[in-house]
């Protein structure tokens, strides 16, 4: 069994993931547990293996607070593009969007969302997806929020504005069970349909039963731009007043030129909010462009549309043509420059992928018609419009940790296009603090010890004897990832040797 091979990892700073100063020394690992520390401790012992890194840097494995891996880790179980970078667990079911609980009002949408993965959905529950993912022996482990866009479809499908007192009652039953077989907590997409139909006594009565076992809400504010510190507030009122104690903000941002501004009110909210009780954190990948379905941008009644109603709408020309009309009116020439096309299945836009729209022949708008009429559920964009300052300073703040928002993929392309970030977060993370002048241990925690905690994950996130011996190794000086979309499956530079469970999952 590779997981029973002993290794002694030797010549190494140990940064143990608390924060506590570096030390140098040697690691022996065997049963895919960390059997002694410190230089010397593991005596004479002698292992099978032998791994020595000129006075590399050896961390936890990192972990990835803000992942959608649902369905491309069970897919792709290698997960090249996330222990390349060191990260062996990431929280999935982000933005309001798990892949479970399932119930014939929402199987057949998320069968089409995931279409690209060819894997199918054959479980009901939290329990019943753990252990089908686990049937495909991943190379990193993923912990789970329960979607409340996911959980509000369970229980009412994805057309539904307001939720009868049923469907409410029947969402949060839903939602308690997954809590009871072992979700972190909630995460909310109120950007998303249906969760921009929730009101808040409806985000209020999520969070309740959240609080009720001291559990986590994550959110996708309902804006992140125009709107954002009405959004923020009205989560942490919802907090408030549901009792929750714990309130993460989901790739905190200040979108927009218009809005960059806003930090110093947000995050003077979010430390108003800590000192009365709700403890507020976030996570923040290190890149200025965000990337999500392309359809966001649809205006009007078209925005209130799933994607596969989308879809359907826009196979007829005469729609595409009305709605380019719309689009093109609600945007500036310039505009379509600062919208890239990641991903499409959509054939006659395959060699635009990783170009602003703006290349997308000479009607920008009539191109996104046709490429949501082609693949609406897989169509993805990158969005320019945030600020390199604002980065800078969400990435100081003492509560925010390392997310991706991105997947785990394979090396090759086989499920499309990504944005850079899903091969790059963490080591451009750990760069940016590091240049910043925080200390490699503070680095290190703020991707391991601190999302650990926040996330109330007791076995993980600290170097420690008797833990699970999932480690990365890494050399801090050759930290560097690319930001190119248009080649954005490039692996980063700096980590040298990720271990899950003792068992190497990369090695350079
Ligand atoms: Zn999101």
């Amino acid at each position: 069994m590779s997981g029973s091979c002993s290794i002694k990892i030797k010549n190494v700073w140990i940064a143990d993931g608390s924060g506590a100063p570096l030390r140098k020394g040697e690691v022996l690992v065997g049963d895919g547990r960390i059997l002694a520390l410190e230089p010397g401790a593991s005596g004479g012992a002698a292992a099978e293996r032998i791994l020595e890194f000129r006075g590399a840097v050896l961390a936890p494995g990192f972990i990835d607070a803000h992942g959608h891996s649902d369905l491309s880790l069970p897919a792709a179980p290698e997960a090249f593009s996330k222990v390349s970078q060191g990260v062996t667990c990431e929280i999935a079911g982000n933005c309001g969007l798990s892949a479970f609980p399932l119930t014939s009002r929402n199987r057949e949408h998320l069968e089409e969302l995931y279409a690209n993965y060819s894997f199918p959905l054959t479980w009901d529950t939290l329990a019943g997806y753990r252990a089908r993912v686990a049937e495909c022996a991943p190379a990193m482990d993923m912990e789970l929020l329960a979607g409340h866009n996911t959980l509000r479809a369970a229980a009412a499908g994805y057309e539904k504005e307001t939720l009868s007192p049923g469907e409410l009652r029947e969402m949060l039953r839903l939602a308690d069970e997954t809590l009871e077989q072992g979700a972190l907590g909630f995460s909310f997409g109120l950007l998303y349909v249906p969760g921009k139909f929730a009101p808040e006594s409806e985000v209020t009565a999520l969070m309740r039963v959240a609080a009720k076992r001291d559990k986590i809400c994550t959110v996708h504010l309902r804006s992140e731009g125009d709107r954002l510190l009405e959004s923020l507030e009205e989560m942490i009122l919802c907090a408030r007043e549901a009792g929750l104690k714990k309130l993460h903000v989901s790739h905190f941002k200040t979108a927009g030129a218009a809005n960059f501004s806003k930090l110093d009110r947000a995050i003077e909210m979010i430390r108003e909010a800590r000192e009365r009780g709700i403890r507020v954190t976030c996570d923040r990948y290190p890149y200025t462009r965000s990337m999500t379905q392309l359809s966001v941008i649809l205006p009007g009644k078209w925005a209130d549309l799933d994607d596969s109603a989308i879809g359907k709408r826009l196979q007829a020309p005469e729609a595409r043509l009305r709605l380019a009309e719309e689009i093109r009116n609600g945007r500036s020439a310039g505009y379509w420059d600062t919208v890239t096309l990641v991903s499409t299945a959509a054939p006659a836009y395959q060699s635009q992928q990783g170009l602003p729209l703006s290349s997308c022949g000479p009607d920008p708008a009539l191109a996104v018609t046709e490429l949501l009429a082609a693949d609406a559920a897989g169509t993805t964009a990158a969005f320019s419009g945030m600020s390199k300052e604002n980065l800078k300073r969400i990435l100081a703040l003492p509560f925010t940790v390392a997310g991706s928002d991105g997947n785990a993929l394979p090396a090759d392309e086989r499920f499309g296009r990504a944005h850079p970030r899903a091969f790059g977060t963490l080591p451009r993370f750990l760069k940016q603090l590091l240049e910043s002048g925080v200390s490699p241990e503070e680095a290190v925690r703020r991707a391991t010890g601190l999302t650990a905690e926040i996330f109330g994950l007791k076995e993980r996130g600290l170097v420690r004897t008797g833990a699970m011996a999932d480690l990365v190794i890494f050399d801090p000086d050759e930290l560097e990832a690319p930001e190119d979309f248009r080649s954005p499956a490039t692996p980063a530079s700096g980590s040298l040797c990720t271990l899950k469970a003792g068992r190497t999952v990369f090695s350079r």
